[in-house]
């Protein structure tokens, strides 16, 4: 039975066990309480893969800063470690002559953010290095990558327990209160509900944040905090198109998500998606009734396939903050003093780039969690 602890983490996904892995290599007492059987069963493992450039977000949003920063921490993560990476570049491209408008504006972006080898390409760049491809022009992002993130993960808790972050699987977090100047933090496990004392709360929850937020007394309407589900389907296409592209292919991006994009797999397999859709609940079957929607967004640059060659494959869902038709919003990473919760450091609508950010992120939040114990 636990009675008083450091720091306790809410959520195992990949910013929790990152998070835990910076924390505890300061030697501070860090928990990490999980309510799966184990670490990383959510978005951490339904996503692309994709270890992002930094081109989409405007300049100065924790989304352009971390996702640059964590890009180049994740590449060397991956070379130090051994977790399988391939920088194999992505190209974006203009299906038609309408959208080479917006490629330039996406080389404007990406150079203010710090991404400084992207290439814009003419119609006939683009031929010699995706044949397979018919665009107008696209935009080479050299230092786009995927991984391995299940093999990220693991390493991510071997090295956090490693350093002596404690992990509490199969324990949901069910309240938080203040008590003083600490949290009195209520869980529930097979064995039944119990409570201990944590000096310092972080909440990695993914898709349940804005309700740990709340747990804890937060207005989230107010602060702006509630989520909004928003789907990401995946359809695989068949092995015969295996050498079909070299790069991850990308459309022009569409408001709630990167577009419906070509990925290849580390092992070669080619997978479409994810689409963007918002939901009111959250599963992951694949509706099969989107399959032609993805044939027709893709056949736009990838004229060879065939609509009986994709198959449903997985789903994600992003933690939203902004809903249908909204602007842009900026992941909150926040310490709540101003709500008189100061050592409640909430992570808030965590979605893409947040697996490349991760190595960042964690880094953020260890510099707030030293200030709170200094
Ligand atoms: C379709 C899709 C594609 C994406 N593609 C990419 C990509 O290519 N590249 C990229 O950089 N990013 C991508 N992302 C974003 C990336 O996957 C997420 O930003 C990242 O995985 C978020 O990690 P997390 O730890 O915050 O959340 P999660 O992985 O969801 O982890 C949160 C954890 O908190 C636990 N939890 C929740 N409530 C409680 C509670 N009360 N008590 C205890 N535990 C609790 C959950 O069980 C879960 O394990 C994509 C996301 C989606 C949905």
């Amino acid at each position: 039975m636990l009675a008083e602890v450091g720091v306790a983490i809410i959520g195992a996904g990949v910013i929790g066990l990152a998070t835990a892995r910076e924390i505890a290599q300061g030697k501070k007492d860090v928990f990490v309480f999980e309510k799966n059987r184990t670490f990383g069963l959510e978005t951490s493992s339904r996503n692309s893969e994709v270890i992002h450039a930094g081109i989409y977000y405007p300049e100065d949003s924790l989304k352009a800063k971390l996702c640059v920063e964590g890009k180049s921490l994740l590449y060397k993560l991956c070379d130090k470690h051994n977790i399988a990476y391939k920088k194999l570049g992505k190209i974006i491209v203009a299906a038609d002559e309408n959208e080479i408008s917006w490629l330039e504006e996406l080389y404007e972006q990406g150079r203010k953010n710090g991404v400084e080898d992207l290439m814009l390409l003419s119609q006939t760049e683009l031929k010699k290095l995706e044949p397979n491809i018919e665009a107008r022009a696209g935009l080479l992002s050299p230092s786009s990558g995927i991984l391995d993130s299940y093999t990220l993960l693991k390493f991510l808790y071997s090295q956090a327990r490693e350093k002596g972050a404690r992990f509490v699987f199969d324990t949901e977090v069910i309240g938080i209160e203040r008590a003083g100047a600490k949290y009195k933090v209520q869980i529930k496990d097979r064995d039944g509900i119990s409570a201990f004392v944590a000096h310092v709360v972080v909440n990695c929850a993914g898709l349940n944040s804005d309700r740990i937020s709340q747990l804890a007394g937060i207005d989230i309407a107010k602060a702006g905090y509630k989520l909004h589900y928003c789907k990401g389907e995946y359809f695989s296409l068949s092995s015969k198109y295996r050498n079909l592209v070299v790069r991850l292919i990308y459309p022009v991006p569409e408001q709630a998500g990167h577009g419906i994009h070509v990925t290849v797999g580390l092992d070669g397999r080619v997978r479409l998606g994810p689409n963007a859709r918002y939901v009111e609940a959250i599963d992951y079957e694949v509706d099969v009734t989107q399959k032609e929607a993805f044939y027709n967004s893709v056949k736009r640059f990838l004229p060879h396939i065939e609509l009986e060659d994709l198959e449903p494959e997985s789903a994600g869902i992003r933690p939203k903050l902004q809903g249908p038709d909204e602007a842009f919003r900026d992941f909150v990473i926040a310490r709540e003093e101003k709500a008189s919760f100061p050592s409640l450091i909430n992570l808030i609508g965590i979605e893409s780039p947040g697996l490349t950010a991760s190595p960042a992120i964690a880094r953020y939040v260890g510099k707030m969690v030293d200030e709170l114990f200094d």
